[in-house]
Parts: C-alpha cells; sequence; structure tokens
C-alpha cells in the first residue's frame, strides 16, 4: 500500500465497462469510501450513466 494512503482507481461504465474516469481515493481515515459510485457522460454509451470504481 501506497505510503499517502491514497490510490489512484479507475471509474468504469456500467453499462459497456468502458474505463471513462480516473480519480484519487483515500485509503485512510475519516473520508474511506468503500464503493465510489458517480453519475457521468460516457462517450460510448452517448449518454450519463453509473460509474464504479473498478482495479
Ligand atoms: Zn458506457
Amino acid at each position: 500500500m501506497a505510503k499517502d494512503a491514497r490510490e489512484i482507481v479507475a471509474l468504469e461504465c456500467e453499462s459497456c465497462k468502458s474505463r471513462n474516469y480516473h480519480t484519487e481515493k483515500r485509503v485512510k481515515g475519516q473520508d474511506v469510501v468503500k464503493r465510489l459510485e458517480f453519475l457521468k457522460y460516457c462517450k460510448k454509451c452517448k449518454k450519463r450513466t453509473a460509474h464504479k470504481e473498478s482495479k
């Protein structure tokens, strides 16, 4: 695990499984989120879809 307790995660479209976004995620501390989920625009689907973190 990285010393700064953060990691880069890919955000994957729920519909087409494209990895459209990357984000930093805290893995320690008070703001820890178990599973990230964002509503983002997907170029492939041509609409806003749910994007979830993948590893
Ligand atoms: Zn998509």
